[in-house]
């Protein structure tokens, strides 16, 4: 149940009616109908009053004689800072107006764009909820305003709620987006992925209730339910895969949500009892997390009627941080996450929660008119990560010492495979050579390489030593598919 709009709300709602009075959206609504669709996204994320109000006053600045005066008088320092944050923005994004464009040579822009971003995470978060909005309504736009609108979201402010782990708006925003980009293949995508959940579905709730069955038996609490791909990581999934749909295992995927982290491993282990692992394909994102504090484990089995079936396995509290990401953590579950980290529920913080927390105190600090020093904050907030790039111009982010190989790895396993050689910024280097800020790295490959012991020593990523060791165990064989699932215990 929603709350009713407090006072400083309403006020906002009718300085901004005011503010855009006369004015009309492209779908011949009046233009207020988008800053209170962004309020109503950012309620439904749980955002605080200010974030509330700043969303609805979003627009303001640039487009009507409102002045960030006028906000900072009515609404205090903090709803101005984030519409200001907002503003530039949106400013800043003028100038690299088309992706092609502009990723070869985001360097600065990029960065630019990271910092102002991360001055304080809720302008971030208002940007996505202005975005959402927009893409729920690109239908109104003339087809190459919708293309360009749609491939930056794709290409930025889906890779961004992914950041934050904000699991279903990155799902919304890429398949809202793709279905513009490229509509031939999204309706294709869509059609295959529909018939094969229906040709799945009575198959599918046979396992779910051998599998239910098995969890009570072990007094294990729990839910379970089927998740359906989302149409754009199919696609994406397709292209790393050669089309080859035969590599593609979580077509269909069962998530189990259980009560604690003890429970993770049994339902695993439960699951194992019952199928055939097929190997390789058991990830512990529980013990390793993601980058974006992703936390779950996921497994691939044979039933016993031959269809491969993912699980999902996670906690509650992993659950709704995977689904609602930064945002479900920001105001109040903050509190919450942290609280279950000290208990030990979640064994992670989240490694962006650390930032987060860094910056609401500096910018608490801000507001409270203290000094703070920006210089040291913006480095502190990149300093676990480099961003490198490649010699076409895409993005790749590290931690700071990764190395050559972590790049190539990251790249794809066929080209950390095959690595011979790598060339920093235009000149041949040394494959021990840590990379730096903003160095463009080219991998070079030869077919008649292979994976050595000695790699391990100049790596750094989990990942690529996940993928080093694999092919290191894999060899002489080549193809992941062609190796003998675990046998069951
Ligand atoms: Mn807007």
């Amino acid at each position: 149940m929603k709350n009713p709009d407090s006072e400083r709300v309403l006020r906002a709602v009718e300085m901004a009616k005011k503010a855009h009075d006369g004015q009309f959206r492209k779908t011949g609504e009046p233009y207020i109908v988008h800053p209170l669709a962004v309020k109503k996204i950012l309620e439904e994320w749980g955002m605080d009053e200010d974030t509330i109000i700043a969303g609805i006053l979003h627009d303001t600045i640039e487009d009507t004689p409102l002045t960030l005066n006028d906000i900072k008088q009515e609404f205090g320092e903090s709803v101005a800072f984030l519409v200001d944050g907002v503003t530039k923005l949106s400013t800043a994004r003028n100038g690299m107006r088309d992706i092609d464009t502009y990723l070869p040579e985001t360097k600065d822009n990029f960065l630019r764009l990271m910092i102002a971003l991360g001055s304080d995470i809720r302008v971030l978060i208002i940007k996505l909820a202005d975005r959402l909005h927009n893409l729920r309504t690109l239908s109104a736009l003339p087809p190459d305003k919708q293309k360009k609108i749609a491939k930056e979201s794709l290409e930025v402010f889906a890779p961004l709620a992914d950041r934050l782990n904000m699991g279903l708006l990155r799902v919304e925003m890429a398949d809202l987006a793709f279905k513009y980009v490229d509509p031939r293949r999204y309706e294709q995508l869509k059609n295959l992925i529909e018939r094969y959940n229906k040709s799945a579905a009575k198959s599918l709730q046979k396992i779910e209730e051998e599998v239910s069955e098995a969890l009570r038996k072990e007094k294990i609490n729990f839910t379970i339910s089927g998740r359906v791909k989302s149409v754009y990581s199919l696609h994406k999934k397709l292209a790393k895969h050669n089309q080859n749909m035969g590599e593609i295992y979580d077509l269909t995927a069962l998530r189990v949500i259980v009560d604690d982290i003890t429970d993770c491993y049994l339902t695993l282990g439960v699951i194992h009892s019952l199928y055939t692992p097929m190997g390789g394909r058991i990830k512990d994102y529980i013990a390793m997390p993601k980058q974006n504090g992703y936390q779950s484990l996921h497994t691939t089995v044979i039933t016993k009627d031959k269809r491969v079936v993912e699980f999902q396995i996670r906690t509650k509290e992993m659950h709704e941080y995977a689904e609602r990401g930064l945002a479900a953590s920001f105001y109040y579950n903050e509190q919450k996450v942290t609280e279950n980290y000290k208990k030990g529920k979640i064994e992670h913080l989240p490694t962006n929660l650390l930032w987060i927390t860094e910056l609401q105190t500096t910018a608490a600090r801000l507001r409270e008119g203290k000094k703070v020093d920006l210089k040291k904050l913006k480095l502190n907030l990149f300093s676990d990560k480099i961003f490198v790039y490649t010699p076409k111009g895409d993005i790749i982010d590290l931690p700071v010492g990764a190395m050559p190989l972590d790049f190539a790895y990251r790249l794809h396993s066929e080209i950390g495979d095959h690595v011979v050689g790598v060339k920093i910024n235009g000149k041949m280097s040394n494959m021990n050579k840590k990379l730096e800020q903003g160095d463009i790295v080219e991998i070079l490959t030869s077919k008649n390489q292979t994976p050595k012991i000695s790699w391990l020593d100049r790596i750094i990523t989990p990942h690529a030593r996940q993928k080093l060791l694999r092919a290191l165990k894999l060899r002489p064989s080549e193809n992941e598919t062609s190796i003998p699932p675990l046998k069951k215990k």
